[in-house]
């Protein structure tokens, strides 16, 4: 996580990490390469998690 957190952060687009994605078993998961929030990939496409799993961060 960086001290200054990125413009399109600030205005709630995040930019999901390429390379760190993965997969829970059943939905992708990954991290705000800008702030490093957990991010999670429904219908809609990617967003940041409400309700990360615990444990499995990084
Ligand atoms: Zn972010």
């Amino acid at each position: 996580m960086r001290l200054l957190q990125p413009v399109f952060c600030v205005f709630g687009k995040h930019h999901r990490s390429r390379g760190r994605a993965w997969n829970d078993g059943s939905t992708f998961r990954s991290w705000c390469e800008g702030c490093g929030k957990p991010m999670i990939r429904d219908m809609r496409g990617w967003s940041v998690d409400p309700d990360p799993p615990v444990g499995k961060q990084h």
